[in-house]
């Protein structure tokens, strides 16, 4: 029994009774006590639970009412509220919140009978995009231990691609998913806003916010989404349709897809490097018979001033929540209420969560309102506007992730500017509720996976995962793996 299964190989040795869900648990908590400590990746493990769990799975397992998930081990990003674990999301503020209740997303996963892993750290309260700014320490990348595995989902990256769990669970509010998936080398989606629910994920900026799978393979993202997905009265704005199998259309030949490249992706400030790997994706898909024709998304410069200005106004009336009365951190000596609030937040909240909530509160102030978060709005329209322009041409549209391989540790989010201009090929599908997947697309001469983007219109996640799938089974990209 080793650790580098897919998801699906997990599910077919379970079906086959070729190892049990305890063993393969067991399996996994030995590689994640043994590697775990060099890259930082889980920031809690509780070994009773998840042996408890993967017990219920066998049991579920032996008297047949369980299903292609049951016995799976599975890591959440420290996002999700899980009934009993300790769910922080990577801050101070609720470094002792033992959640009372589950996420939707997750109790999905839990009705499924997977097991549990542990939790994977992120960017406190996924303001990110390289997992050093967690409470809980920086997680480093498996593939070069100086090198950042991305963010917010750095940690559910990194536990897949060192094979510390066959999949993991993560948040993309502007990117979180993707961008990290692709400095990792793994298969991450972001899907529609309002397929999968809300409910119980710390809130960043809710009109963005979107779980999704992370895992090696795009079959193993459809696998996963399909239990996920589904409408849920506890979320206002979780989209009431019928439930779909997201693998139906895996293993359609590509014939006739049309691809557009929007021109506003590949100009200056990316890479060479990237390029070079991205086009070697355009050729192996040109094989597979799918035409690329040239599009603009002429807004797309436009996508970092307008998420910043709406996700630090949202996240700024989300985190008024953090106030030290009910739950969570509070401040230990205090004259008055106005003061146990002051320092409660001056001290549970790191730095870069302080500067989203002063930058949010700024622009939601009388005065600045209409010219910054109504002038956001509006920019919000127009970049979605862009996108419906696009697929009235196109099935589906294809760009780098990131406009570099994992940079080192330390030297972006020194520069918080910076660090946002690195999201310019992520923001703009959020701004417009778009599915949107990162799949491997090769490796820098440094040895360094890059990812290559997939954007569908509203709703077209089976036919993205599609895609990445014909990749993936004509490229071994996705199969490799760090030392
Ligand atoms: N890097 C972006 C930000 O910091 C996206 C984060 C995310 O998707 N959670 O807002």
């Amino acid at each position: 029994m080793n650790t580098q299964l897919t998801l699906k190989q997990c599910s077919d040795l379970l079906q086959h009774k070729k190892t049990s869900a305890v063993e393969l648990a067991q399996t996994y908590l030995s590689a994640i006590e043994q590697k775990n400590p060099s890259i930082n990746a889980y920031i809690t493990l509780d070994k009773e639970k998840t042996l408890n769990d993967a017990r219920i799975a066998d049991e579920r397992l032996a008297n047949g009412s369980g299903s292609l998930l049951t016995g799976v081990p599975i890591a959440y990003k420290d996002i999700f509220c899980h009934q009993g674990w300790r769910s922080a999301c990577s801050s101070k503020m609720l470094d002792n919140f033992i959640s009372p209740y589950t996420a939707t997303v997750v109790q999905n996963l839990v009705n499924e009978g997977m097991v549990t892993l542990g939790r994977a750290n992120m960017d406190e309260f996924a303001m990110g995009s390289t997992t050093e700014s967690s409470f809980y320490g920086i997680t480093r990348n498996p593939w070069k231990t100086e090198h950042l595995p991305g963010g917010s989902s750095g940690g559910s990256a990194a536990v897949v691609a060192a094979r510390l769990a066959p999949c993991a669970l993560g948040s993309d509010t502007g990117g979180s998913i993707r961008q990290p998936a692709s400095h990792c080398g793994i298969t991450g989606l972001k899907p529609t806003y309002g397929v999968v629910s809300r409910f119980g994920m710390v809130a960043y900026a809710s009109s963005f916010d979107q779980a999704g799978p992370m895992a090696q393979t795009a079959e193993d993202c459809a696998l996963l989404l399909n239990a996920m997905a589904g409408f849920d009265p506890n979320d206002s704005t979780s989209v009431e349709r019928e439930k779909e199998d997201y693998t139906r259309e895996l293993n359609q030949l590509l014939n006739g897809v049309k691809i557009g490249l929007p021109k506003e992706y590949f100009g200056e400030g990316c890479e060479t490097e990237v390029q070079k790997n991205i086009q070697n994706v355009i050729e192996l898909l040109k094989k597979l018979g799918v035409e690329f024709i040239d599009i603009s998304l002429p807004n797309t410069e436009l996508s970092i001033p307008a998420y910043y200005v709406l996700a630090c106004a949202e996240a700024s009336t989300n985190l008024s929540r953090f106030d030290g009365v009910r739950y969570g951190y509070r401040t230990s000596e205090y004259k008055d209420l106005e003061e146990m609030y002051c320092k409660t937040r001056a001290e549970g909240f790191g730095e870069e969560v302080k500067r989203r909530i002063m930058i949010g509160t700024y622009v939601l102030s009388h005065g600045y309102y209409d010219a910054y978060y109504v002038k956001a709005q509006k920019l919000r329209r127009m970049i979605a506007q862009d996108f419906q322009n696009a697929f009235a041409q196109c099935d589906a549209i294809l760009t780098p992730v990131a406009p570099t391989a994992a940079p080192l540790l330390g030297s972006i989010s020194s520069d918080p500017v910076q660090m946002y201009l690195s999201d310019i090929y992520t923001l703009s599908l959020n701004l417009a509720g778009l599915p949107g997947l990162s799949t491997p697309a090769g490796f820098t001469a440094n040895g360094l996976p890059v990812g290559v983007q997939l954007i569908g219109n509203h709703f077209n996640e089976a036919k993205l995962l599609n895609i990445a799938h014909q990749i993936q089974q004509n490229s071994d990209w996705h199969c490799r793996k760090p030392d």
